[in-house]
């Protein structure tokens, strides 16, 4: 529900959405469901084409999806959007037209260069598509954070306020952001913090132990499995209900150890991370390795996939019947990108 006094001016509007993964499914419903006139742009072989129009929705080709829209919301992976943007969009988008992003990136680092007669606005909600449409079906929302880059129409707050509104996301809590800090937070989570340095700590806990003669299968329930315990009591009250139920002796190895393994220099190294985001090293690596076909990608990606805790976490996994349902809703719901 628009909950400002102005009219809405996405009520009378064409809503196009691009892509239909995990945020595109998400957003495309929940407008249409919101009473807004939504149409679905897919490149006619693409994967997702079937789904969309078996959930009710009109699909068209991404051009003419383009073509008529008041809004387009790009929710494309981020690697296919400039030539998305180019070939699809920029011939084909009216003027005074909105153009959405769900992250910043190709904005801030110039992948795109808009058209100076459109608005610019992002809206990110800030958990999976497949939360934002469960939150939304249930009557609530999930909280996103949002951001003008360009206004033309003399709107485009307002119709990035009634897109979020649109999604549930108002029902929950909007924060004001600029393309800037969202890219640059986002990335870093994601390195330093999230998929990055969690999945590195895993690995040399795990390593350290089997190195020291402990069972590889002992040593997965230790670090990696029994990690969600702990995020779990994180994102339902933070600190105070992590140390709230673990062990005093938890708690206070938790103390003196914690800040021998993660010290001072780590936030260095964080800070090295957090200058090369900022200062577009990453992002010109990133692109260059994209167009190169991925080869250092593929490379790294292979040697996860090859670690040890891979083969004894899978057999120890196929004994936990109670993971067998969720797999199919993670792979719904991917955390592909986490921020
Ligand atoms: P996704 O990979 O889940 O889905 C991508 C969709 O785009 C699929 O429908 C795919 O078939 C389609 N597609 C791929 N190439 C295309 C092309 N050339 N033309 C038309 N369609 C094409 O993507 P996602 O994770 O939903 O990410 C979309 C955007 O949302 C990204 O900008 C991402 O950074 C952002 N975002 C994602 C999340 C998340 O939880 N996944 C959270 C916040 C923001
Ligand atoms: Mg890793």
């Amino acid at each position: 529900m628009n909950t400002n006094t102005h009219p809405n001016p996405l009520v009378n509007a064409r809503i196009a959405v691009l892509g239909y993964g995990s945020q595109g499914r998400a957003h495309a419903l929940n407008l249409h469901d919101s009473g807004l006139d939504v149409v679905v742009g897919l490149r006619p072989n693409g994967p997702t084409w079937p789904q969309a129009v078996a959930d009710g929705l009109r699909v068209v080709e991404p051009a003419e999806a383009v073509r008529g829209a008041d809004l387009v919301a790009v929710l494309t992976p981020d690697m296919v959007q400039p030539t998305l943007y180019s070939e699809s969009i920029e011939p084909n988008l009216k003027p005074g037209a909105a153009l959405l992003f769900a992250h910043g990136f190709n904005i801030h680092f110039k992948q795109i260069k808009p058209r100076a007669d459109i608005d610019v606005i992002m809206v990110a909600p800030k958990g999976p598509g497949a939360l934002v449409r469960s939150e939304y079906q249930r009557g609530r929302g999930v909280p996103c954070i949002w951001a003008v880059h360009q206004d033309v129409s003399g709107e485009a707050e307002a119709k990035t306020k009634a897109y979020a509104d649109g999604i549930g996301g108002g029902r929950a809590m909007l924060i004001a952001t600029d393309f800037k800090e969202e890219t640059e937070t986002d990335l870093f989570g994601e390195q330093a913090v999230l998929c990055g340095g969690a999945s590195e700590l895993v690995l040399k806990g795990f390593e350290t132990l089997v190195e020291a003669g402990y069972q590889p299968e002992i040593a997965y329930y230790e670090v990696m499995h029994e990690l969600k315990l702990i995020v779990d009591l994180f994102y339902e009250g933070g600190l105070s209900k992590m140390l709230q139920f673990v062990s005093e002796t938890a708690q206070y190895g938790d103390f003196v150890s914690g800040p021998r393994i993660i010290d001072a220099a780590t936030k260095v190294r964080m800070k090295e991370v957090l200058g090369e985001i900022q200062d577009g090293t990453f992002a010109r690596n990133w692109i260059a390795e994209y167009k190169a076909g991925l080869p250092n990608y593929q490379r790294l990606k292979q040697a996860d996939l090859e670690h040890p805790i891979e083969q004894v976490g899978a057999k120890l996994r196929a004994r936990m019947p109670w993971l067998q349902p969720q797999i199919t809703e993670a792979a719904a719901s991917p955390l592909k990108k986490a921020g």
